[in-house]
């Protein structure tokens, strides 16, 4: 299903969907970065610019975060024995505005989840989420047209900003949405018609953009597999580690945890936590035996398991390129850094 829409549909659309779920918009903070925050209605919307902010400039907290956040609350231990557990949200979440990436992200972690043992934690939140992709001309007009490929899947409905127009500038954005699946269709069925042409028309640009970095992240993956990268390289890398963990929190496809529990007067809540394979403690045993005990097999681990093993096991190299980790390693070595150097290196 194709439909057309102008801003006042969204405007009506999101405020149909925040009846049903707990809808979550990028939102434009007041430091120039941008969060998934509560919807606020249309009428707060237009005052306070909520679709501007939909512009397509990255959100740095990850959208897998909302399913599998930083602390999980299992259960609740009292003093008298009694045993609680996490009530379900009264509402499912809608997620609107992920790219390309987040939705690859997500698709990536609802498989690990799924698989057997399958994580009921990760599910009760996921499970009836509705998610709304975000792509095309995204800019709002203020830093020029910025063109975000389309997903062409892995959502409920995708949201394709069409191009403006020049000669009719003061002519309100208009989208297309493409609807994936009944729940979708469901939300648009009153919407007019979408022209296939016009989308046509997008999927050629956002087709002929490429990816460059997919090929550097397959070359990487190469050079890895055949075992090419030697450990003076890791030595080299991981000395500028400075073990802040960050790459990890932020990436949506990271999923290791531990679990802790805190004990009050009230009693103790277990819960689980993100855990960071760049940190000492992160394998380290009872008896003080550590199979990733130094910073050069944990760096090459952290590296080696997105690009080596997850596609031995799931089939697919598991970073998506969103570029979160590049963007928060302090010392420069998130995953697009580590692998140009490393394809500049031993590519010959
Ligand atoms: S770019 Fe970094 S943060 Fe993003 S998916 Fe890849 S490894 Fe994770
Ligand atoms: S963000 Fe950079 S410095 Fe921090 S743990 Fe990861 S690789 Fe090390």
């Amino acid at each position: 299903m194709l439909k057309q829409l102008t801003q006042q549909d969204l405007f009506e659309l999101f405020d149909r969907l925040a009846e049903q779920y707990h809808l979550l918009m990028p939102t434009l903070l007041t430091d120039g970065s941008r969060e998934l925050m509560p919807w606020p209605g249309s009428k707060a919307a237009a005052i306070d610019g909520i679709i501007p902010s939909m512009a397509g400039e990255p959100i740095q907290r990850k959208p897998t975060s909302h399913f599998f956040p930083q602390t999980d609350p299992l259960v609740f231990l009292k003093p008298d024995g009694t045993v609680s557990v996490p009530q379900p949200p009264d509402k499912p979440l809608a997620l609107c505005g992920l790219n390309r990436e987040d939705l690859a992200a997500v698709a990536f972690v609802d498989r690990f989840f799924s698989a057997e043992p399958a994580d009921d934690v990760y599910l009760a939140k996921r499970s009836g989420a509705l998610l709304i992709g975000l792509s095309g001309h995204c800019g709002d007009g203020s830093h020029g047209d910025h063109f975000l490929p389309l997903a062409q899947g892995l959502c409920d409905i995708e949201l394709i900003a069409e191009e403006p127009n020049e000669e009719k500038k003061e002519q309100e954005k208009q989208w297309l949405a493409v609807v994936y699946n009944a729940v979708g269709e469901q939300w648009l069925s009153g919407f007019a018609a979408g022209s296939p042409q016009r989308l046509e028309l997008l999927r050629h640009k956002s087709v002929t953009m490429g990816h460059q970095q997919q090929e550097l992240l397959q070359q990487a993956s190469r050079l890895l597999q055949a075992d090419q990268v030697p450990d003076s390289f890791w030595q080299e890398i991981s000395s500028r580690c400075i073990r802040c963990g960050g790459c990890n929190f932020v990436c949506p496809t990271c999923t290791c945890f531990c679990v802790q529990d805190r004990t009050t007067t009230a009693g103790t809540q277990r819960s689980r936590i993100w855990d960071s394979c760049q940190l000492d403690a992160f394998m380290r045993e009872a008896s003080g035996h550590n199979p990733l005990g130094t910073e050069l097999l944990r760096t090459r681990r952290r590296i080696h398991h997105k690009l080596v093993d997850d596609p031995k096991r799931w089939g697919e190299i598991s970073c998506v390129l969103c570029g979160r980790c590049d963007r928060a390693c302090p010392t420069g070595i998130g995953m697009v850094a580590v692998c140009e150097e490393l394809v500049r290196r031993f590519t010959s």
